[in-house]
């Protein structure tokens, strides 16, 4: 059950929600976010929602069976919308696509990149400064000190960075030069982590675990959301499977999925998804027709010699192309 509280509730009131909610065998949680305060309250009786509905100080009530509750579409009319700054949104009609590199490598493939950027009205950079390698031999990315020259060279640009924080103490060190928080697969779950990630203002892009359920995903969701931050960007980026033919099963049903249990935007990572770069247009292409707010993508002037994941890479010519399709797609889903 959620119960939303008036802006203009008291302590009294509060209190007094609280008392008539144990007293009917639940356990509230009070939520307070940047944008509401809730009661998250936990029980197993049947209860008249009305005996709650009428005290002084509280906005509205629903039920939510779902494990998650307060990232579930039951308790929320529309969709989210998610302010990434500038007049830059996310979901509910807003739909935003970020692409670069895997991994940021040098200062002339930064502004390479945002060159890339500019010409096709992408506002949104990613990249990665701190890199989960499968083998601790693999270049692990150019850290903070990476970070900071990309911040100088995108905020001089307009450009909004997207860029992965892998666990609790870095983010702080990473708050003042990026946009979006970005939560890789490998740490979908560090509960630690999106606990903190919960405390902080800015937005939070959460990608789906390697073997990770659609229920999971939406469970560490509340985890940020439950510590006071709603702005969360679910992302699909392919699970693992028994397929050997690519790199993972791009769930184009979680997006439908997704998009129905949660008020959340949802972004797809076809790079990720399948992991082979003839087929990142397709697989992009199809999870926008199911109903993705944004498209991550992986580009690079010269693919193959990326420092990471260049096989499934677009060069800038094959992904001007995706782009001017995706813009396309869009317009059919608009008829
Ligand atoms: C990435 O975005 O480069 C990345 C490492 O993604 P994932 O966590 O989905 O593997
Ligand atoms: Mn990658």
């Amino acid at each position: 059950m959620i119960i939303r509280l008036s802006s203009s509730v008291n302590p009294e009131q509060v209190e007094k929600i609280v008392s008539t909610i144990q007293s009917l065998e639940y356990t509230p949680q009070k939520i307070k976010t940047q944008f509401g305060n809730y009661l998250v309250c936990i029980g197993k009786n049947e209860i008249d929602l009305r005996k709650i509905g009428f005290l002084e100080g509280v906005a509205d009530i629903h039920k939510v069976n779902d494990p998650y509750k307060l990232v579930s579409t039951k308790w929320k009319v529309g969709k989210s919308t998610i302010s990434i700054g500038d007049g830059v949104k996310i979901g509910n009609g807003h739909f935003q696509i970020m692409a670069g590199p895997c991994s940021i490598e040098n200062e002339e493939q930064i502004i390479s990149t945002i060159d890339h950027l500019k010409k096709n009205n992408i506002q949104i950079m990613r990249g990665g400064v701190y890199k989960p390698r499968s083998s601790p031999y693999s270049f692990r990315g150019l850290g903070i000190e990476g970070l900071k020259l990309w911040y100088k060279l995108a905020k001089e640009n307009n450009i909004k960075i997207v860029t992965e924080v892998m666990q609790v103490s870095q983010i702080e060190e990473m708050y003042d030069y990026i946009d979006i928080f970005q939560v890789g697969a490998r740490n979908s779950q560090n509960f630690n982590l999106l606990d903190e990630l919960g405390k902080v203002d800015k937005p939070v892009l959460l990608k789906r675990g390697i073997s990770g359920t659609i229920d999971e995903l939406l469970q560490s969701a509340e985890y940020i959301f439950s510590n006071g931050n709603e702005k969360i960007l679910l992302c699909e980026r392919g699970i693992r499977s028994y397929e050997k033919a690519y790199r993972n099963t791009m769930d184009i049903n979680a997006i439908a999925i997704l998009k129905d249990r949660s008020h959340l935007p949802v972004i797809a990572d076809p790079s990720h998804g399948i992991g082979v770069r003839k087929y990142v247009d397709k697989i992009a292409l199809a999870s926008i027709m199911a109903g993705a707010d944004g498209v991550i993508m992986e580009v690079h002037d010269c693919p193959e010699k990326a420092f990471s994941d260049g096989q499934q890479t677009l060069d800038y010519i094959q992904s001007s192309r995706l782009i001017h399709k995706m813009e396309k797609a869009r317009k059919i889903l608009s008829y």
